[in-house]
């Protein structure tokens, strides 16, 4: 739960800690056929270690040896807490596959002139930074929306991390060819409601400084809380609200206040603060034995979720692993015992716009991986917030079912970016029995009928390893 690492936390003594600010060049992961590749230059601490950038440098390399060579005299000194800016030079065109970016910083800091590549985190190598540019743009129905619904901004800043700017989130999502995006910062470092409040104005003042142009029309901002609560274990678990009206205060799990870890709310009185549908985020994610121990961290549980009746459960995170299929199971459990409950896609990311950087050992040591890169998996819906029980979480293809009274259509369609089907499924819920029934289907588009099951669902597989899955439908005589 880490991302864009913060190395200058040093309680007792830090192999991380430097006298340096921390320095990253980042940019989305995939790219839209009709919209440019932003890449930024991220800073944080500057104004306690002031850095002077003397030039960015490097390359874009494809898989046929093709390559853009570039040169930015940057020169400047980076003196405020925070510096996101939007890096200009020669791109890649639009639609031409995946590109390597290699890219180096040159910087000087005291007397010392250092050259870093792609950022200057202590003992992690320089990933090399991989860009796919869609040749089409991702597939979805008409008029529904894709967003991403958990995610972090800067005013997620503490001791261990950081996110990017709510600007940078936003352009991020155009690029990615995103609708919207719900920024949900930790109730531990949102802090107070004044701090709520400003992260709700950042977020209105971009969304209406971008609403008139409709043609270049950027992603819908909406600003959210992660609120830590309580499970009926009494353990701190997540909670994802969106357009809450107040701050809803959470601090157990955040570590500011290690004498006591015990949750302000339980999930049903953090729920009724919210007043509107809430997600339980993550709600089986593995964590370290020190986060158990030291922040009394927890899992979700059927009892819990049942307290969130009208919302649904983030079991993607941002990859499949071991969480993922524990946290699909108890969603279909919900589902067979009669609950109904959506299934949510977020990613989790803390910028992280094209990797996942994070503490490994706290003190001690950093990684990175791509388990939670922002707006790879998506939330597909016809609004937000959900006012149906129709939508798809998908990281590629698309598969939705239209309903039309007991008859339903299976539409899934995918493209040359993510891959050919190699399976549909559709599962069905059996009413009075505690399973599911599966049945395959070799075309796209395909006719079923609810008979008399509880509910329907889908789910599809590409050749390149991309997935999506729908949430449950019901029949209207239910
Ligand atoms: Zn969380
Ligand atoms: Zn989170």
């Amino acid at each position: 739960m880490l991302h864009y690492a913060e190395t200058h936390f040093r309680f007792p003594v830090s192999r991380l800690y430097r006298k340096e600010p921390d320095i990253l060049i980042d940019t989305p992961f995939q790219i839209d056929p009709n919209v440019e590749c932003p890449v930024w230059l991220i800073s944080r601490n500057t104004d306690c270690y002031p850095v002077y950038i003397n030039e960015i440098f490097g390359e874009w390399k494809n898989e046929k040896d093709e390559k853009i060579v570039f040169k930015i005299p940057f020169q400047k000194k980076l003196t405020e807490h925070f510096h996101f800016e939007e890096l200009k030079f020669a791109k890649p065109p639009a639609g031409s596959g995946f590109y390597l970016l290699q890219i180096f910083i040159k910087y000087e800091i005291g007397e010392k002139t250092k050259i870093c590549e792609r950022w200057n985190y202590p003992f992690l190598h320089p990933k090399p930074i991989v860009v796919n540019f869609l040749r089409e743009p991702q597939p979805k129905p008409k008029n529904w929306v894709a967003g991403e619904t958990h995610c972090h901004s800067n005013y997620t800043a503490d001791s261990i991390e950081f996110g990017a700017s709510p600007a940078v989130l936003q352009k991020a999502a155009k690029a990615l060819g995103l609708d919207f995006v719900c920024i949900t910062d930790h109730s531990y470092d949102l802090l107070n409601d004044v701090n709520f409040q400003k992260l709700k104005k950042d977020v209105a003042e971009l969304n209406s400084a971008n609403c008139d142009n409709t043609a270049d029309k950027m992603p819908l901002l909406i600003a959210g809380e992660e609120i830590s609560c309580g499970s009926h274990r009494r353990e701190n678990v997540h909670l994802l609200a969106y357009n809450n009206e107040h701050y809803v205060e959470g601090h157990g799990d955040g570590g500011r206040r290690w004498w006591n870890t015990s949750p302000d709310l339980t999930v049903a009185e953090a729920a009724k603060k919210v007043g509107s549908a809430c997600f339980a985020a993550h709600p089986k994610l593995e964590m370290m034995g020190v986060e158990r121990l030291l922040l009394k961290r927890g899992h979700w549980h059927l009892d819990d979720i049942l307290g969130i009746e009208g919302g649904g459960v983030e079991f993607w995170n941002g990859y499949r692993g071991r969480d993922f299929y524990e946290g699909r199971k108890l969603w279909i459990e919900c589902l067979l015992r009669g609950h109904r409950i959506l299934p949510w896609g977020g990613n989790d990311a803390h910028g992280d716009l094209n990797s996942y950087v994070a503490l490994k050992k706290p003190l001690w040591s950093l990684k990175c991986n791509q388990e939670h890169i922002f707006g790879n998996v998506r939330t597909v819906l016809p609004n937000f917030p959900p006012t149906e029980s129709n939508l798809y979480i998908t990281d590629g293809p698309a598969l939705h079912i239209e309903q039309v009274g007991n008859k339903c259509l299976l539409h899934a369609k995918s493209n040359a970016d993510f891959g050919e089907f190699l399976s549909i499924t559709l599962f069905k819920g059996e009413r009075g029995k505690h399973f599911e029934r599966t049945i395959s289907f070799s075309d796209n588009n395909f006719e079923f009928s609810l008979d008399d099951c509880l509910y329907a669902r889908a789910e599809c597989e590409t050749t390149f390893g991309k997935f999506a899955m729908t949430a449950a439908i019901y029949s209207p005589l239910a």
